[in-house]
């Protein structure tokens, strides 16, 4: 029986036969970020469902993803509903264009994926640093042997496409 996972105070359950998000978060506590595959029509998605959200196809296989993507769209929480959140307001959760599958299969639509933005050292980063279109890379926080948390960071890389954030 794995130990129990706390993160901020609170507890992490990942019920038993959640048989996707079970090996989700053990690749990512070996630090790295997997999504699944189908072989049907080569496409990946994200959340780990059991049918390809393209052609419906019931198979899939996990591949690795670089981590690497640009910051599609991005929240500030001022307002936390978690407690265990309460002490990191203002916080930033960043939705990320992975870029294997960015702009595809159509213009509008990329592999996506939800984090916090947070800086190399795990600390949440400033609200002041994010913007649509800057760069950034996944990070793991480990929370217990079985389990880490991928989160993203800025990198320095130069912005892609339009760079837009909230006026202040
Ligand atoms: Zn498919």
């Amino acid at each position: 029986m794995p130990q129990p996972a706390q993160y901020r105070g609170m507890a992490l359950v990942i019920p038993d036969n959640d048989s996707e998000w079970i090996e989700y978060f053990q690749h990512a506590r070996q630090h790295r970020l997997v999504m699944r595959a189908c072989p049907a029509c080569g496409l990946m998605r994200y959340p780990p469902s059991p049918a390809c959200p393209w052609c419906m196809g019931l198979e899939w296989t996990w591949r690795e993803v670089s981590g690497r993507g640009t910051i599609h769209s991005y929240e500030v929480v001022a307002h936390a509903i978690q407690p265990g959140f309460k002490d990191a307001t203002p916080y930033v959760v960043v939705l990320v264009d992975l870029d294997e599958q960015r702009a595809v299969p159509t213009p509008d639509e990329s592999l996506r994926i939800i984090g916090n933005l947070v800086r190399p050292d795990g600390s949440m980063e400033s609200e002041r640093e994010v913007a649509i279109g800057r760069r950034v890379r996944v990070m793991f926080q480990d929370v217990v042997d079985h389990l880490a948390l991928p989160q993203f960071t800025l990198t320095d890389e130069p912005p892609v496409g339009r760079v837009w954030r909230l006026p202040e």
